[in-house]
């Protein structure tokens, strides 16, 4: 415990007192790197915790009676502002890894169609699916783009999370991919949490491009990528690789473009059909999402690689599909897992990481302590925001999610209701955030 504290420039303080379970997620073995096998099970917790939080980050992280006894703490107490936790549980907010938040309405006619019996593909080739987001995209005013997103900012924030990977990827010309993107900045400058935006030009090849898809790589490669590089308006470049978006050469020939920009590289795969994964860990690859159809070869490389395999089981739940990715299988095999809700129009109109961790549980088999370490430090691997996302530790920004449950197991356990009381933003509460 410090009492380093008053160094910081703004005193503003915040102390999370009487909780119940605090899940840490430090590492426990301190070992290096994402969390794997066994390690996914151990949540670090400390029982009648308290937090302090100033100037953004966390401070300390001790037993309450402890916390009381800081001489910090014992001085300053009226200056700071106390949430009294009630012996709830307190948890890192979680890291939603993989969205697709810029889009103007559901796709409603989708839905039916599905529901009476039509595949995603067919319901593609018929002119819904993504191409039917386009339309709307490219009309649209940056400013509205930004309002929808921001809205979806706030309703994540309401169950839990802290930090939102948001993709571009319903413009797909140069323009509205910048707009879409100018979209997000502006978004997350108004939401006290943490948006890591990427572009997502390579989602679907658009009509004007039909029967081109090679050339509609070149304007992704030498158009899209450096101008969102220069803005700065992209930390990643993303790629659905899969039969009737990108081939696996047309996925290198991206990656390649983006690493020489300095941006880092994840992608769609594995959702519709399988594509060996050993030439996309070559490049590096931050994440692997979806991953439903994936070979032992496959998970043996994962294992031993860096990259983290994000898992999106609300695509399967939405879609109406029995299967779902095998996370037992990849966990078990020591490959680093994340959930994350894959928030989009489509496949995924949800914001809600509670009940993507109900889902790992009941249908992937996921623990309810491995689903946790999956939305939260390991989200933050995938991302690469393991030094300041992801868990309770000193010298981390105070991201925190409070849940009205007496047992962490219950967040999992209460699915289709928000038990989220409370949630802290870079030390910033969701009441308090202004929009
Ligand atoms: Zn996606």
């Amino acid at each position: 415990m410090s009492s380093s504290a008053d160094k910081y420039q703004r005193p503003r303080a915040l102390l999370l007192a009487n909780i119940g379970q605090l899940l840490t997620l430090r590492s426990p073995s301190g070992k290096q790197g994402p969390r794997r096998g066994g390690d996914l099970n151990e949540l670090e917790v400390i029982e009648d915790a308290a937090i302090l939080c100033v100037a953004g980050k966390i401070v300390f992280v001790s037993k309450m009676r402890e916390a009381l006894r800081d001489p910090w703490v014992a001085s300053n107490r009226k200056k700071i502002d106390e949430v009294d936790c009630r012996g709830r549980v307190v948890l890192p907010g979680f890291v939603d890894s993989h969205t697709h938040p810029v889009f103007m309405q559901p796709r409603l006619v989708d839905f039916e169609k599905r529901i009476s019996g039509a595949s995603y593909e067919q319901i593609a080739e018929a002119g819904g699916g993504i191409r039917s987001s386009l339309k709307a995209v490219r009309r649209a005013t940056r400013r509205q783009l930004a309002d929808g997103m921001f809205d979806a900012l706030r309703r994540m924030a309401e169950q839990g999370t802290t930090t939102v990977e948001a993709k571009s990827g319903y413009g797909l010309n140069a323009e509205s991919e910048l707009k879409s993107l100018q979209a997000i900045a502006e978004a997350a400058k108004r939401w006290p949490g943490t948006v890591v935006p990427t572009l997502l030009g390579a989602h679907v090849i658009p009509q004007e491009f039909e029967d081109q898809g090679d050339e509609y790589v070149d304007l992704v490669c030498r158009e899209m990528i450096p101008a969102a590089a220069k803005k700065k308006l992209a930390r990643f470049a993303d790629v659905f690789t899969e039969r009737g978006a990108f081939s696996l050469e047309q996925t290198e020939k991206i990656f390649v473009a983006a690493r020489q920009h300095g941006l880092g590289v994840r992608a769609h795969v594995g959702q519709l059909s399988r594509t060996p994964l050993s030439i996309l860990l070559r490049f590096k690859v931050a994440s692997l999402d979806h991953l439903d159809h994936v070979t032992e070869d496959d998970i043996r490389q994962l294992a031993q690689s860096d990259c983290v395999a994000t898992l999106v089981p609300g695509a399967n739940y939405f879609l109406g599909l029995a299967d779902f990715a095998p996370a037992r299988k990849l966990i078990d095999a020591g490959v680093a897992v994340a959930l994350a809700t894959d928030y989009n129009p489509g496949s995924s109109p949800t914001v809600s990481m509670p009940f993507v961790l109900s889902m790992a549980c009941t249908r992937m088999r996921m623990s309810p302590a491995e689903a946790v370490s999956a939305a939260t430090i390991n989200a933050a691997w995938g991302l690469r925001l393991q030094d300041r996302k992801g868990s309770v530790e000193p010298g981390k920004d105070a991201d925190l999610a409070l849940f009205d449950v007496r047992d962490y197991r219950e967040i999992a356990y209460w699915f289709g209701e928000n038990r989220c009381l409370e949630t802290v933003m870079n030390g910033l509460r969701q009441t308090e955030a202004s929009g």
